[in-house]
């Protein structure tokens, strides 16, 4: 395995040598940036100390701001609590006055003289204490000689008014630890590794992986790509991740008119579920995006699992919001963040271009993506509250009731982008669909220029028409449910708010209780079994169940035309029932399927629609 850097320049590193002693001496050092030096040796009780020499203020008084959010959780973030023992001092080492002004910032006295602040950081992972509840691939960890998660918004700050100064990083580390990022990188020793951004937001943007280097790295469609692990297992696997983050790359490639990055990097953090390193991560997994990388909190398997949708759905956000946003994401309040009105498209559309994507990849994923829509009108359409509306959802995404709907936003959000996307092509005779406006908009706007958060659906009317405006107005800023019923049926699907369905069944109906592990059935249906309400439940076919192993009962829950017999407990005898299941009639709720039959019309729009093409 060879170690290689997205960029390391035998200049780049000799040009740093100067900076470098001056940090170290504490003498010359440049009073227009953030020199900021980070020590993972000194690590003691997964507390990192943080030193920042700070450009100069000209005023008395300075406040130092650690975020309440980064752009793409939203979500709020309590990572002060984490920061202890915050000092300031000038340039001869003497303390100044700090005091807390507000949960998150530090107020420095006496500020002209101000040249650098000092702290100590715990981590979030294995956070204990309910301090914070932070989204792992958003937190941080600092462990000993093993690993580090750099999630810079939850480590350092800036000085209210000189959010727009460079940074640089120094980061020492033991030798045989490697550092990935995406942001510009010098590994200038076996010790040390020097990178910088150009602001504050640029260096929240760019997180970094420190571990045992477990890297691949690959190109696709011209875009250099890095593949960095960290796990605990001794075999490498980095290769086997690339294959597949390759395969996603490359359908991203083919699926865009062109590709608006020309690096990046896939920062994994596979954990093997031991409880020391990460405390209180459940079953959770995900990946936070950022405009070149995406850093991953996933189980560790040695063959990526389950990892393309999310993948794809991580690299497509270099569209939206990288290449397209609003003001609010292009100038980012940390301390007071403003939430734009348009998740349903950073997010929702993203999530619809990413299984649209693979789809038009591999046409075998036409099953995938055909179940992945009905089990999003399934899930979604009860759970939405009567006046739910997306825009007001997004602009007020932190209070306690939308964080609760968040996840939602994965399951209708899609279902908008395919109906905007019916509605984009049959508006345009067949010429355009929602990426090719996505791209239109991202040519008159871009990484550095917003657009107006209220005016976004002018820009839209603006590139299609008066009726996909009309359809912005209704579903996306009013409260009415998305039209399937009236749209699908164009791309040969239909849409029911309830239909019968025949199911097989044995009648078992579970009755559990939070925090209790048996597992208690009783009778439902016809009661093929004879089920008594209060049996709990033992064996199936003669091997245990669990809850800690749900595995076991699947038999219940995928019910094929066979006879079962199950072992239950009732009234402290254990009672063997056996039987076959009946076939009975439940109703389905919000139900997409697929038509038998369609006109060649209804075929030659549909390839049209998902595969933007009809041949
Ligand atoms: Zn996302």
């Amino acid at each position: 395995m060879t170690v290689r850097t997205l960029h390391l320049a035998l200049a780049a590193t000799l040009a740093l040598l100067p900076l470098l002693f001056s940090t170290a001496s504490g003498k010359g050092l440049d009073g227009t940036i953030y020199q900021v030096t980070i020590d993972t040796r000194t690590v003691v009780n997964d507390q990192l100390p943080v030193e920042i020499y700070v450009p100069e203020v000209k005023d008395d008084s300075a406040t130092f701001v650690f975020p309440v959010t980064i752009p793409g959780t939203y979500e709020s973030h309590l990572w002060w609590r984490l920061v202890h023992n915050f000092r300031a001092f000038d340039a001869q080492g003497r303390p100044l006055p700090v005091h807390r002004s507000a949960d998150s910032q530090f107020v420095i006295s006496n500020a002209k003289k101000l040249r650098k602040v000092t702290y100590l950081l715990d981590d979030s992972f294995d956070d204990t204490d309910d301090r914070v509840s932070i989204f792992h691939p958003a937190g941080t960890s600092f462990q000993g000689d093993s690993v580090f998660v750099f999630n810079h918004g939850g480590m350092i700050g800036y000085l209210d008014g000189y959010q727009d100064v460079e940074y640089h990083v120094t980061v020492y580390k033991k030798p045989g630890l490697y550092t990935a990022t995406s942001l510009e990188i010098s590994h200038i020793d076996s010790t040390t590794d020097q990178y910088n951004a150009s602001s504050f937001d640029i260096l929240v943007d760019g997180p970094a992986l420190i571990c045992k280097p477990d890297t691949a790295t690959f190109d696709a469609a011209g875009v250099k790509v890095l593949v960095a692990l960290y796990h605990t297992k001794d075999k490498p696997i980095a290769k086997a991740y690339a294959k597949s983050l390759k395969e996603v790359t490359t359908a991203i490639a083919s699926f865009l008119p062109s590709m608006p990055v020309d690096r990046y990097a896939f920062l994994l953090y596979l954990w093997d579920g031991d409880t020391n390193d990460v405390k209180r991560a459940g079953f959770a997994q995900g990946a936070l995006e950022h405009s070149y990388s995406s850093l991953y909190f996933w189980r560790y398997t040695s063959r990526p699992f389950g990892l393309n949708d999310v993948a794809a759905h991580e690299f497509l956000h270099i569209l939206m919001p990288l290449n397209l946003h609003s003001r609010e994401i292009e100038s980012f309040d940390f301390r007071n963040p403003q939430m734009s009105r348009h998740l349903w498209l950073y997010e929702g559309v993203t999530e619809y271009f990413a299984h649209q994507a693979l789809l038009r990849a591999d046409t075998a994923y036409m099953r995938s993506f055909n179940s992945t829509m009905a089990r999003a009108a399934r899930t979604s359409f009860d759970a939405l509250p009567t006046s739910f509306s997306l825009i007001d959802f997004s602009k007020n995404v932190l209070t306690t009731e939308n964080q609760s709907l968040y996840p939602l936003i994965y399951q209708y959000g899609p279902l908008n982008g395919l109906c905007l996307d019916i509605l984009i092509r049959e508006e345009s005779g067949g010429k355009q669909g929602l990426l090719e406006v996505v791209y239109a908009l991202m040519e008159e706007f871009g990484p550095s220029k917003p657009f107006e958060d209220t005016l976004l659906f002018d820009q839209l009317e603006r590139v299609t028409s008066k009726k996909v405006r009309a359809y912005c107005d209704r579903y996306i800023a009013g409260t009415e449910r998305l039209p399937l019923a009236e749209y699908l049926p164009k791309i040969g699907m239909t849409f029911k708010d309830s239909l019968p369905k025949e199911r097989l069944s044995y009648g078992v109906d579970f009755d559990m209780k939070d925090g209790d592990e048996r597992i208690m059935v009783g009778p439902k249906d016809s009661n093929p079994l004879g089920l008594v309400a209060g049996d709990q439940l033992m064996k199936i076919d003669s091997v245990d169940v669990s809850m800690k192993n749900p595995a076991t009962m699947t038999k219940l829950f995928r019910v094929t035309d066979t006879p079962v017999t199950l072992t239950v407990l009732r009234d402290g005898t254990e009672v063997e029932l056996a039987g076959k299941p009946v076939m009975t009639t439940v109703m389905e709720q919000h139900v997409i399927e697929q038509m038998k039959d369609v006109t060649p019309d209804v075929a030659r729009f549909r390839r049209l629609v998902l595969f933007g093409r009809v041949d």
